[in-house]
């Protein structure tokens, strides 16, 4: 329906009318007006768990004190000045970013571009790999093999290489060369990996959006043989998985195998929008000044935000404490009556439920206070701050043992 925009065409707006808004999504059935660590405040005073943070976004809680100074400060330093000029941390988020991809401790030897989302930064891995792929007078082989169910982004390219053909239907034609292979699928990779048309793989070593899907253990390691063996790149979406969620910095590292190229946004300005997309440097050459860029990117303001979050992230150990605390809330859950099975790795955890009641399972643990979400019908994510406590843990999983029995006696979501 179109919105009746008239002046004093309905009773005097109220901040949260959304008349003026997009419809791009569905009514929010709450509005926030303050966090703290994993805590959440509607504008009622109503206080929430967060177990979402934002999509997996807020990994230190809202309103880090550490993020919240440096923003600040930064704010009435400099905010911005375009990249036709350089600022001092942009390097030093890049380095610290390199050696969190090369495991902590030794730099990876790569280089960073950044961009504002998840998106942007894969954009700059699409570009990248059909740059290279064509560098040197080679003949382009501008092919980009993805995983069916995945999820990339909301671009037109992005959304070309999510796997999701309703989300794409609506906006043909989608840019050329993106091929879909079910996820997991080694034999299917081996067919789609033509090396005379192909240039880069593109896949997510967890699928977040997909309902928290985990690839069988030597999938990514396989997949890394088969870029080497066809000279493909291999290019991981970590945007969601990246920076300690997973137990580790990236979850590559669960597996011992380097990427030529890994793509890191929602954690790394623990809100504040932030992306980048690291590249092995040989890789990285391909790109010359004038190939891609950005307003924004890189800007003082996101880089602070960037540099004190990774700060936090790195003095708190974040890995091990996603670790920790994900197998408490994977065993907790596991013994909720309704849930099936639990999957995922660290704080990225999805529990599959006995039947297709999850969007009634979040609504209801809204009600009673939990912040979780349903990327598919028979799937809650939970994807809380890294810095979770045990009790907030315990809390979580017994609103959901309140709420799931309850759901299910109720039948399916309508
Ligand atoms: N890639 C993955 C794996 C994601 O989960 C998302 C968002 O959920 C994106 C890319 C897109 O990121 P953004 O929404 O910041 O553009």
């Amino acid at each position: 329906m179109t919105p009746d925009l008239r002046p004093g065409a309905s009773a005097e707006p109220s901040a949260a009318d959304r008349r003026w808004l997009m419809h791009t999504y569905a009514e929010p059935p709450v509005t926030f007006v303050r966090g703290e660590g994993t805590m959440l405040v509607d504008e009622r005073g109503r206080r929430y768990l967060d177990f979402l943070s934002g999509l997996a976004v807020t990994s230190l809680g809202h309103a880090h004190p550490a993020v919240a100074a440096a923003v600040a400060e930064q704010a009435a330093t400099l905010v911005h000045v375009s990249n036709l000029f350089g600022n001092v941390l942009a390097p030093e988020v890049a380095r610290t970013l390199d050696r969190l991809v090369g495991g902590g401790t030794e730099q990876a030897g790569g280089q960073v571009f950044f961009a504002n989302s998840g998106a942007e930064a894969n954009e700059c891995a699409l570009k990248l790999a059909r740059r290279w792929a064509g560098a040197g007078g080679a003949a382009p082989r501008p092919g980009v093999v993805c995983a069916e169910d995945a999820f990339h982004g909301r671009t037109l390219a992005t959304l070309a290489a999510t796997g999701q053909e309703e989300k794409r239907r609506p906006f043909a034609p989608m840019p050329e060369g993106f091929v879909h292979v079910p996820y997991d699928d080694l034999d299917a990779l081996e067919r789609a990996v033509d090396p005379s048309r192909i240039g880069a793989v593109l896949v997510e070593p967890i699928q977040g959006e997909a309902g928290v899907v985990v690839p069988s253990s030597d999938y990514l390691a396989r997949l890394r043989q088969l870029c080497t063996e066809r000279g493909v790149l291999l290019v991981l979406d970590e945007v969601q998985t990246g920076l300690g969620r997973t137990g580790a910095w990236f979850a590559f590292q669960h597996l011992g195998i380097v990427p030529d190229v890994v793509t890191v946004a929602k954690a790394l300005g623990n809100g504040v929008p932030v992306g980048a997309c690291w590249a092995r440097a040989e890789v990285a050459a391909a790109f010359s000044p004038g190939d891609h860029g950005s307003t924004f990117g890189g800007q003082p303001l996101a880089m602070a935000a960037a540099r004190a979050t990774l700060a936090v992230l790195e003095a708190e150990d974040a890995p091990r404490r996603a670790e920790r605390a994900g197998a408490r809330l994977a065993a907790g859950l596991a013994w909720v009556d309704g849930v099936d099975h639990v999957r995922g790795r660290g704080l990225l955890l999805g529990a599959v439920l006995a039947a297709p009641v999850a969007p009634a399972v979040t609504r209801a643990a809204l009600d009673a206070g939990l912040v979780v979400n349903a990327p598919r019908p028979d799937v809650l994510r939970l994807a809380p701050s890294l810095l979770v406590s045990d009790e907030e843990i315990d809390q979580a999983v017994g609103v959901l043992a309140d709420v799931l029995p309850a759901v299910l006696e109720g039948g399916p979501t309508p």
